[in-house]
């Protein structure tokens, strides 16, 4: 089975010398590429997963947007966006004061944590990005391309500015009949930030950039000769073919290693989804911060904060952090290691639901940082000594370790395993797999 689908584009091209041979990341089925027209995406004939997107003048258009989100991303942390008051007192805060609050507090771990995903893994996205487009826009290579372009995709779903806004947009539903907010001009900047950079993620095709340093492998590579193996690189896609079992292999592109498989993928996520559901009772069980008011305060934890919440009647909010801190790692970890034991046991049930599944669970992951963002804004923005403070407590750090070390889990399951078991039991024994 070799073949290609696109979406949106009404009848395939007829084959040319442009054809390039792509492996998809999600069950590595090989595909044969027609010439692809503007805004078409290819996905894959077996799991359904996009392959590859064709934007014209990408570069350009990405490189734009980029340069504006730089701009705001400066404003947006250069001045307070949020005020509070209350009593006479009032306390501005910018988007860095979240983490420094939490380094005061005596929380390095999560003050950390909120300071690389909150400011400084966008930050270098973005100007990563400009060091790479900008270049390339004019005409040159720049030094280091593929290792500045690699890095980029893997800051991808660390960078979180989206749900940081998430988290503010939390704090101040939980403030509001607290004290007076006024939101401020950098809270602005950072939303349009968040679009200009999810819009340039969209204009950008990912393959132009990595068609200036090398073109993708065309039918050529699918001649089989004895004694090697097709590889997929799992940073530039290009198809490979190498010496069966070798190790210790380069991309010809990209330079990155190539692997058949992540390696140790099957121990590493269950050492990494075990960890998890060790800290989450810890995570869960100690509070996360504590309201002081007027000399008086309770420590709550996540739970017993949505309770809370709906005491006082924000269900559509506590609804919200229900299911970014409690729901989705709960159902992260259980789907992980049901997809695991299905893996381990050879199972060839429904393998394309099963890799939706495992996108969702790889794309959702990072929404469970919500809570500990909003920890962040609340104990930046209400420190007014006795009239009210909110201090972190010890359950913050375990649930940050639980959303990150699930984010690793998911990131090392390799979800081609799922598809492994389907090639050597079917008897499509000609499906070209890399
Ligand atoms: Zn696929
Ligand atoms: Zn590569």
């Amino acid at each position: 089975m070799l073949s290609a689908t696109l979406a949106r584009v009404p009848a395939l091209p007829s084959p040319s010398e442009q054809e390039e041979m792509i492996a998809c990341h999600a069950c590595g089925l090989v595909h044969r590429l027609p010439p692809m027209t503007h805004r078409t995406i290819a996905t894959c004939t077996a799991c359904g997963t996009p392959i590859c997107r064709r934007i014209e003048r990408s570069i350009e258009k990405t490189l734009a947007l980029y340069l504006g989100a730089l701009l705001l991303f400066v404003v947006a942390n250069a001045f307070p966006f949020m005020t509070m008051s209350l009593e006479g007192n009032a306390t501005a805060t910018t988007i860095l004061d979240g983490a420094r609050a939490l380094y005061r507090e005596g929380m390095w771990p999560v003050a950390l944590v909120v300071l690389l995903t909150g400011t400084v893994m966008p930050l270098l996205k973005i100007t990563g990005m400009l060091y790479v487009l900008l270049p390339l826009q004019l005409g040159v290579r720049p030094k280091g391309l593929s290792a500045a372009f690699r890095w980029i995709d893997k800051l991808h779903p660390w960078s979180m500015m989206e749900v940081y806004l998430l988290g503010v947009i939390v704090a101040y539903v939980k403030l509001s009949d607290l004290a007076t907010i006024h939101l401020g001009y950098a809270l602005y900047a950072f939303v349009a930030a968040i679009i200009l950079m999810a819009a340039g993620d969209a204009a950008l095709e990912a393959h132009a950039v990595w068609r200036r340093l090398a073109p993708q492998a065309g039918p050529e590579v699918l001649h089989h000769r004895p004694g090697t193996e097709l590889v997929s690189c799992h940073e530039c896609d290009q198809l490979v073919r190498v010496p069966a079992h070798a190790h210790d292999l380069a991309c010809p592109r990209c330079t990155a290693p190539l692997h058949k498989r992540k390696v140790d993928s099957i121990t590493r996520t269950w050492a990494l989804v075990l960890t998890a559901a060790i800290l989450y009772l810890p995570a869960n069980l100690y509070p996360v911060m504590t309201v002081v008011s007027f000399g008086h305060g309770e420590p709550d934890t996540i739970l017993s904060g949505i309770m809370t919440l709906l005491a006082v009647g924000m269900w559509p909010v506590a609804l919200l952090v229900f299911f970014a801190s409690i729901t989705v790692p709960v159902l992260k970890l259980l789907g992980l290691a049901w997809l695991l034991i299905t893996v381990q046991r050879g199972s060839t049930w429904r393998p394309r639901d099963r890799t939706l599944i495992y996108r969702i669970i790889e794309g959702v992951g990072r929404w469970s940082m919500v809570d500990v963002f909003m920890i962040a804004i609340l104990t930046a923005l209400v420190s007014l000594g006795n009239i009210a403070t909110i201090v972190p407590g010890p359950g913050a750090i375990a649930f940050c370790a639980v959303v990150i070390v699930t984010m690793l889990a998911s990131m090392s399951f390799d979800p081609r395993l799922i598809w492994d078991a389907i090639d050597e039991r079917s008897d499509h024994g000609r499906a070209l797999r890399a």
